[in-house]
């Protein structure tokens, strides 16, 4: 039993950070903090991106969680902040590798699932500005994403 509350722990920290980003970036970094996210709508595409300081602020509350376990000897807290850390690498190796290609790799990967989710995030990046975004998840997007693709399947 104790090891399927790790498990759904690991994983809750994993899904949970689906929608914690999706709200983060809906309504903060295209909200208040449109600021640092801006340069990753905009056409110059630059190496290095004031947004990223986004993924050093996600890190924080992963790297508390497992500090804090350690220290305290709490396998809960260590895997929750597992999983929003495993989250935070697929996000990187699907938004910012796969998608953006930032890194020249995956750039042949042809699934239904990364499909659907690269379409999603391109037409997350059609608007420009600041309101009106649509498509702010990551790993879950709209289901006729899904759908669509699954049928050229
Ligand atoms: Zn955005
Ligand atoms: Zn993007």
């Amino acid at each position: 039993m104790l090891y399927l509350l790790y498990i759904f722990t690991f994983l809750f920290g994993f899904v949970l950070m689906e929608f914690v980003a999706w709200g983060a970036h809906k309504y903060l970094m295209h909200g208040s903090f449109w600021f640092l996210h801006k340069d990753h709508h905009d056409e110059s595409h630059k190496h290095i991106q004031k947004n990223d300081s986004f993924a050093l602020v996600f890190a924080i509350p992963s790297w508390l969680c497992i500090m804090l376990g350690v220290i305290y000897g709490s396998t809960i807290s260590i895997l929750f902040g597992s999983g929003i850390a495993t989250f935070g690498f697929f996000y990187f190796m699907v938004h910012d590798i796969f998608i953006h290609q930032r890194i020249r790799y995956f750039r042949n990967s042809d699934n239904w699932y990364l499909r659907a989710l690269r379409k999603a995030h391109k037409i997350h990046h059609k608007k420009i500005t600041k309101e009106e975004g649509e498509c702010f998840g990551m790993l879950l997007v709209p289901l006729k994403y899904f759908k669509e693709e699954l049928k050229k399947n």
